[in-house]
């Protein structure tokens, strides 16, 4: 295959995200993102990442997804990597929920994207637009492979100890409730970059990989493969996030219910979108919190305690359940950035081996680094993610595998 180029699509209900991708060197050449898709006020935002060309915005109405993907080819044709080349090889869509049935990368035919479609119960927020995505990408190149890479994958190998909720099991299985955890893409990426970090291969090492991003999940990794994982059923589960609350007993839906007068979308709302750091304190930005903190405020201080509290407790069962851990990892916006958050999740931690050098810790770095001290037992990381990087990765590899045999 001579060509080379990803084009990388997440799209969302009202949002494109995008990168292009030469995977002669893992380089990239465009990014950009439209945002608010079918408003007056939509906008798009397009940065040429080869040559000296500056960023360039354009507002005001974009109807749908198959104008906003429109724009994004005149765009990226505007810097000489029009989407009608021959150099581009495939392209990749992140998915969000693959169900079980997905395990890998995979090459979408009609019916791929009916299975991707029968998920949208489980998946409601996020299968529709990832499908919408698909659909008009391969309306504007159907001559192209279409590669989906979906976050659910890499979870597909906890055990059912793992994935199962205690509930009855006939209900379970009919509804398809059960966990199967996302942000599966960065979770890959950083367990292996880890792995490699430490000079070993994935399958001789385990980790414990903590994504802090606006969304926050924890996995445990035991050698290259997923044992457990903080999301569940949707990405509601587990961890203090910028807007959601994580964990919580499962009757407190049944009391804002009861007694608190609250409709079914009115918790739904509240729960993914009003709570964690901003229902705790009216922010979810860690750098508003610190500064805050610094100010001697009570509530932001109370809401970071939560949320290590919280990132403490998923740290230890998930070193109970991998029995031995090498590193643990930080990534995405928090994990990458927030020096404070890192110390006060491994601090008092010294019995379990871990510990935080705190002259390596306040190093800001894009590169993958250690910040525990020589003598650690079990290795601290920041990691950075790159879930455009991993996607790109696979789906050109799935895509050369599909341009030898066809
Ligand atoms: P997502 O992809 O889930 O939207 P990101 O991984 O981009 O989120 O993380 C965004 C979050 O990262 C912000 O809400 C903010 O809390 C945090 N963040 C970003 N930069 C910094 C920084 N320099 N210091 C502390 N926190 C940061």
């Amino acid at each position: 295959m001579s060509s080379s180029r990803i084009l990388v699509l997440n799209s969302g209900s009202s949002s494109v995200k995008y990168q292009l991708l030469d995977m002669a060197d893992s380089s990239r050449l465009a990014m950009g993102l439209v945002e608010r898709i079918g408003e007056e006020t939509s906008r798009l935002k397009h940065t040429p990442l080869t040559g000296d060309g500056a960023e360039r915005e354009r507002t005001g109405p974009i109807a749908d997804h198959e104008a906003a993907l429109k724009a994004v080819a005149e765009e990226l044709a505007a810097d000489g990597l029009g989407l009608d080349s021959p150099e581009l090889a495939a392209i990749g869509h992140r998915v969000v929920h693959g169900g079980l049935k997905f395990t890998e990368p995979t090459v979408i035919d009609d019916a791929v994207l009916a299975e991707i479609e029968r998920l949208v119960p489980v998946a409601p927020l996020h299968n529709p637009a990832n499908i919408t995505g698909i659909r008009t990408a391969r309306a504007l190149r159907p001559d192209l492979p279409q590669v989906a890479v979906f976050d659910t994958a890499f979870h597909t190998t906890m055990p059912e100890s793992a994935a199962r909720y205690a509930i009855d099991v006939a209900t379970a299985d009919e509804h398809r409730v059960r966990r199967y955890g996302f942000h599966g893409t960065s979770h890959a990426y950083v367990s292996r970059a880890t792995a490699k970090l430490l000079g070993k291969a994935p399958e001789d090492v385990n980790v414990i990989v903590l994504h802090l991003g606006n969304g926050a999940s924890a996995s445990a990794v035991r050698g290259g493969k997923c044992v457990d994982t903080s999301m569940g059923l949707t990405p509601l589960e587990g961890l203090v996030m910028g807007t959601r609350s994580g964990d919580l007993d499962p009757a407190v839906i049944f009391h804002l219910a009861r007694v608190g007068g609250l409709s079914i979308d009115e918790i739904d709302t509240l729960l993914n979108k009003k709570s964690g750091l901003i229902g705790l304190c009216g922010d979810n930005d860690m750098r508003e919190i610190r500064r805050r903190i610094d100010e001697g405020d009570e509530q932001a201080r109370l809401a970071f305690d939560i949320y290590i509290h919280r990132l403490k407790k998923y740290i230890g069962g998930y070193y109970a359940v991998l029995g031995r851990v090498d590193a643990i990892a930080f990534t995405a916006g928090v994990g990458e950035n927030a020096a404070p958050v890192r110390e006060a999740a491994v601090a008092g931690l010294e019995e379990l081996g871990l510990a935080v050098d705190g002259d390596l810790n306040g190093v800001r770095s894009d590169e993958p680094r250690l910040i525990s001290p020589e003598y650690a037992r079990v290795k601290v990381a920041v990691v950075p993610t790159d879930e455009e990087l991993e996607i790109a990765t696979q789906t050109y590899a799935l895509a050369a595998l599909a341009g030898k045999n066809s």
